[in-house]
């Protein structure tokens, strides 16, 4: 293994790294030369079970702490984090690919954001009290009890830090299971937490493919199941926590319009639609995929576009004047070079990419697709890569109607320069997370998720305790007791 950052095991359970070469391997491989740097074991059974009973054995305790104790150790591990940036930023390039001027300033950073907030938050959670003549009731913010993380590829660090930091906040404790292509990030948030003094069994992270997270989520002791992936994952881990009754919350694709009137800024216009597309290589869910132009300023925006891709620094990740990394891996690479194929075969126009470059790593161009029509896959399914599909409208109303016109509903933008209709316009998005004049922002006090397909509940902000946590209420009579019988 190249990096000495590096987890010594595939598992972290109850305070301490776990091996079981039992379970099969799976290769760790550094998109950015296709080598492989490491292997870890999927989860077997046996660590399965230990990771369950481990969680079980410390929950209630450490939802018997007061939030300020519970979250004084959030907030440390905070600390420990950003004091580790450096480290934590090559381990997620080296997981992800994504460029260390991305990693360095996002994904730790905002994985320490998470646990710093919730932290903060901890000691203020608390119920009600509700008067009723001499009787009252009361009500009490309660944990969950063991909560299931299960995460996507492309933000590791991040994902495990904002289903960690608020289940943790709340007095659960949690089963973290990254993708099977990016194992490593998860590894070393659960030793921090651990190091900043979190009790043994409250962040465990087991390793391995869907076959691994099945079997957690219908386990009848896990009460929560928060999934960062597709929807067609969403529907099956959804419906098999729908059997056991249990809380979800589902942070699924999306394919977002981001809506460009004619009086925007053209500059402002095209950086944002440049980090609604190429950011993280395009491997973001919320992003802005169907770019849509009012058709006098089209021609305007896609000359300016081109030229400033021509700018686009892309090579190894480690450098940091690299600003554009390589697709997570192989398969995925495939999958986009598929949708790129089909873009031109059902006739947008190739604007600017298309292209792999060179042939170790899996590194595709920055590709715009103008003239494309609603009807067209790339602008009907979700892509997951650097690939921009540029649509012309004329009026807000029939943008607005275009723009809605999905199962998805995670993110919708719009530019303007006339404010009301920023705000009239963002008001009948079907979407979750929506943005005026910029483009994906996710602050950890804004709430975070989807309308529509694209998921239920929400992550980050306030709105998050209510999906770690839940309400009893205590209705406490004064008086004698007026029974029919
Ligand atoms: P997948 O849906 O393929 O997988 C998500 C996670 O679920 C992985 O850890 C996967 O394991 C696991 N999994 C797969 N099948 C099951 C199952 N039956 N039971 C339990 N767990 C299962 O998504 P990707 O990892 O390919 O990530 C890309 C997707 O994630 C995109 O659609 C993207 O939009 C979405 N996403 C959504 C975000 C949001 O917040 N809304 C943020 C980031 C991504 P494994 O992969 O190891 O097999």
């Amino acid at each position: 293994m190249p990096n000495p950052t590096q987890p010594t095991a595939s598992h972290f359970i109850n305070g301490t790294y776990v091996e079981d070469t039992a379970g099969a391997e799976i290769p760790v491989i550094y998109p950015a030369t296709g080598e492989q740097i490491g292997v870890v074991h999927e989860a077997t059974p046996a660590i399965i079970e230990q990771a369950i009973t481990s969680a079980k054995a410390a929950q209630k305790a450490w939802a018997a702490m007061s939030g300020t104790e519970r979250g004084r150790i959030l907030r440390r591990a905070a600390d420990m984090i950003r004091e580790c940036n450096h480290d934590l930023s090559v381990l997620e390039t080296y997981d992800t690919g994504k460029p260390m001027s991305e990693t360095l300033y996002v994904d730790a950073t905002s994985g320490a954001d998470a646990l710093e907030y919730f932290g903060g938050l901890a000691g203020s959670l608390t119920g009600e009290h509700i008067q009723l003549g001499e009787d009252w009731v009361y009500t009490r913010r309660e944990a969950l009890g063991l909560c299931v993380g299960i995460g996507a590829w492309n933000y590791p660090t991040q994902i495990a830090c904002w289903k960690g930091a608020p289940a943790l906040a709340c007095g659960n404790a949690m089963i973290f299971k990254p993708s099977e292509t990016t194992p490593l990030c998860a590894l070393k948030i659960a030793e921090i937490l651990h190091e900043a003094g979190l009790p043994a069994g409250l962040y465990n992270v087991i390793q391995g493919t869907g076959a691994v997270g099945a079997p957690l989520v219908t386990d009848p002791r896990v009460d929560k199941v928060s999934l960062t992936g597709s929807v067609p994952t969403g529907r099956k881990v959804y419906a098999a926590a729908a059997e056991g009754i249990k809380h979800v919350t589902m942070e699924l694709g999306g394919k977002s319009p981001l809506i460009i009137f004619d009086d925007a800024s053209l500059e402002d216009a095209v950086g944002g639609a440049i980090l609604a597309n190429f950011y993280s290589s395009g491997q973001v869910c919320s992003n802005g995929t169907r770019v849509f132009v009012q058709k006098g300023i089209k021609e305007a925006f896609l000359k300016r576009l081109h030229e400033r891709l021509q700018t686009v620094v892309m090579g190894d990740p480690l450098d940091e004047a690299t600003n554009f990394g390589p697709m997570v891996s192989e398969r995925q690479m495939q999958i986009v070079q598929g949708f790129i194929e089909k873009g031109k075969a059902e006739g947008a126009r190739l604007v600017c990419g298309g292209e792999r470059i060179g042939t170790e790593g899996f590194f595709l161009e920055p590709t715009v697709f103008a003239d494309v029509t609603d009807g067209m896959t790339i602008a009907t399914d979700e892509i997951f890569g650097p690939v921009m599909s540029v649509l012309d409208f004329e009026t807000e109303d029939e943008a607005i109607a275009r723009a809605n016109a999905t199962e998805f509903g995670l993110s919708a933008g719009v530019f303007t320069t006339d404010l009301a209709r920023g705000h009239r316009v963002i008001a009948q998005m079907e979407a979750g997370s929506c943005f005026i004049n910029s483009y994906n922002d996710a602050p950890v006090e804004a709430p975070f998720g989807g309308a529509k397909n694209s998921g239920v509940g929400r992550e980050n902000s306030k709105a998050a305790i209510e999906h770690y946590s839940q309400m009893k209420s205590v209705y406490v009579r004064m008086g004698a007791v007026d029974a029919p019988f």
